[in-house]
């Protein structure tokens, strides 16, 4: 603890010397995010708040606190999700909060350098789930759209390294094809379903759902109920089974697209097998994964595009 506090106390005197030397001259036009004056800009000091006496939700930071963030190699997380049915027993934005939980205990816990959540996309793309109550889709395009240009501007401020952490099994498809299009833009990400990062432990430690997070069955229903017990309608679980059209066989090897939920009371899963020390022990396992992913992009020097081996320069934006 008191290690973590001095490496603290010596990032923010840097961050504080950089800061003054900033502000002593006029900050170059090559610093400035695009579309910004580089005269407006001027260092601030490193952005105090809880309960690290500093902030960590790109949606509280003012304009003034953005430029000493971009000094140190900051990284962008930001969390993707849906708001969808799950089940009579769970609040319909599941999806989007385990990521942004998961995301926003990581941002806290690295201190030496800045973590930023970026604003949660709630919007997903979730057909499949509009005959459930609560259920809001939108299209596959406009998803493809809001996250593409939200992934734009957040590098357009400056920060190189993004990761997008999806919590719904509708954008995990959308998500990578978004990742492998920005890549061509010059935009690098690194890009997962949540559950990636802890999905042997899912199945090791699973007493019901063995197949990884399910819908408001076992695992869902864990973390609601570590991360926001009161939203667990613990007298309405019900535990759903998919009716899936193919067997495991033909499933195997073939993706089956999904038709309006395939359960019919919306869950898939058993929340019966649910517990908040299951949710706490594989949030934490999740939360330390991804610390040591962000630590591991902070350290990792950008490269651009074109620096991966073509003699061809040719440019990205021509298609
Ligand atoms: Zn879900």
């Amino acid at each position: 603890m008191s290690d973590q506090n001095s490496s603290r106390r010596d990032f923010m005197k840097t961050s504080a010397a950089a800061a003054a030397a900033a502000s002593a001259q006029t900050t170059s036009a090559a610093q400035a995010p695009a579309g910004v004056e580089a005269d407006s800009i001027r260092a601030a000091e490193w952005p105090a708040s809880r309960p690290l006496n500093r902030k960590v939700l790109w949606n509280e930071l003012s304009r003034s606190e953005f430029p000493p963030l971009l000094e140190n190699d900051p990284v962008v997380i930001l969390p993707i999700g849906s708001l969808e049915q799950h089940g009579p027993h769970c609040p319909v934005d599941m999806d989007i909060s385990i990521p942004y939980h998961i995301a926003v205990a990581t941002a806290e816990d690295i201190d030496d350098f800045p973590v930023v959540v970026g604003p949660p996309v709630w919007t997903g793309f979730t057909h499949y789930n509009m005959g459930g109550y609560g259920t809001i889709t939108v299209r596959l395009e406009t998803f493809i759209d809001v996250v593409s240009d939200v992934c734009r501007s957040i590098k357009a401020n400056g920060f190189d390294r993004i990761i997008l952490m999806n919590g719904h099994g509708g954008n995990v498809a959308p998500v990578t094809a978004i990742a492998n299009k920005l890549a061509h833009e010059n935009i690098i990400t690194l890009s997962f379903p949540y559950w990636s990062l802890v999905q042997q432990e899912m199945r090791d430690w699973s007493t019901a759902d063995m197949r990884g997070p399910g819908h408001a069955g076992e695992w869902e229903t864990a973390f609601q109920m570590y991360l926001r017990p009161h939203l667990v309608l613990m007298d309405r679980r019900e535990a759903g089974k998919a009716r899936w059209p193919f067997s495991p066989a033909v499933r195997g090897y073939a993706h089956v697209p999904e038709r309006r939920r395939e359960s019919a009371n919306g869950s898939m899963g058993d929340p019966f097998a649910a517990t908040p020390e299951k949710g706490e022990r594989i949030f934490k396992l999740a939360v330390e994964r991804l610390t040591a992913m962000v630590r591991e992009f902070h350290a990792t020097p950008v490269l651009e595009y074109e620096e991966f081996g073509s003699d061809a320069k040719v440019l990205p934006t021509l298609f």
